[in-house]
């Protein structure tokens, strides 16, 4: 059977973050001797991390954490390495991601916090960015191996100990799995299913925003689904709880987008509401509101003076975009 290697949904080839031309070539985590071999290997392809931010081109000073909402900058891509970076700390915990579309293996390095690009063979020829701010610039094959590598390393930090007896525990399989060595447990990396959605009403969509947020940004309500509900069923209880709005009908699923802050899954769909009235949970969010098909239009064009829409990145964006397109 030939690799998968692209998107298997059309619509999702669209959505920043999602994994395209990267085989996991999973048969190869076990096997030591090859991925020794690989990462040293001439055609070795390696990403660089520390604590979540990858290596980008450039020499300007990384930016810090930014608001959400907040305007973002060009970016910068991923500055790609090669066998000698598997030098560079001792340190750092290796992860394989797989192979490229012409067979080049591709491995990610975490390097521990402490590591000094300014004292490093490297210095100069890159900077540690913030994820966000870095990633509007990735390639798509760059953007779904950078978050693969993203919600790893974030797993691996959050998941040293055995949650059955408390041990410290090992990592195996390339970077893919734990175990803990006294209890026999094995643990895998989680995923956390998130429903972000557009519940509308006689040609108008419901978007609403945090507090927290810029002034002006608006976005798609969201929710993670809870253990017993079906995506369809946690979207519509999303919105009833932070809007008051009951959605009974109709949940069509888009598409969704692998989101590494720190291991959802954000599965994108567009709801029908049963009525226009809202009641917002204020401990939940600001504000909510119906946009008519003009308003949301200008919001994403970045005309509308009031409003201004999820940047291309982030996967509300695309659940607004193909609301307008459905027209
Ligand atoms: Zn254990």
């Amino acid at each position: 059977m030939p690799p998968l290697q692209e998107p298997l949904s059309r619509a999702a080839a669209d959505i920043p973050l999602v994994p395209t031309g990267l085989d996991r070539a999973a048969h190869h985590r076990r096997d030591k001797t090859w991925l020794d071999d690989a990462i040293a290997s001439d055609s070795a392809q390696i990403l660089l991390m520390r604590e979540g931010m990858p290596l980008v081109e450039g020499s300007a000073p990384p930016s810090g954490p930014m608001q959400i909402g907040a305007r973002l900058a060009p970016g910068r891509p991923i500055l790609w390495l090669g066998a000698q970076a598997a030098m560079l700390s001792p340190k750092a915990q290796r992860l394989f991601l797989g192979e490229t579309v012409k067979g080049s293996p591709v491995f990610a390095l975490e390097l521990p916090a402490s590591f000094s690009l300014d004292s490093s063979p490297i210095a100069g020829l890159g900077v540690f960015e913030d994820f966000r701010a870095a990633a509007s610039a990735f390639s798509p094959f760059e953007g779904g191996a950078a978050a693969t590598a993203r919600a790893l390393f974030e797993w691996h930090r959050r998941h040293g100990f055995c949650a059955n007896c408390g041990t410290r525990t090992m990592v195996e399989d390339a970077g893919w799995k734990r175990k803990c060595e006294d209890c026999g447990a094995e643990h895998f990396p989680r995923v956390d299913p998130v429903a972000i959605m557009l519940a509308t009403h006689n040609d108008r969509c419901l978007l609403g925003r945090q507090a927290a947020w810029r002034p002006g940004f608006w976005s798609c309500l969201a929710g993670f689904v809870e253990p017993g509900e079906t995506i369809e069923q946690a979207a519509a209880r999303e919105i009833f709880e932070e809007a008051g709005v009951r959605c009974t009908t109709r949940a069509d699923y888009l598409f969704c987008q692998p989101w590494p802050f720190p291991s959802s899954l954000m599965i994108g769909l567009i709801l029908e509401a049963d009525g226009d009235t809202i009641n917002i949970d204020a401990t939940e969010i600001e504000a909510a509101k119906w946009f008519t098909r003009q308003e949301a239009r200008s919001m994403m064009a970045g005309t509308n003076p009031d409003a201004f829409a999820p940047p291309a990145f982030a996967i509300a964006h695309h659940v607004i975009k193909a609301w307008l397109e459905r027209g």
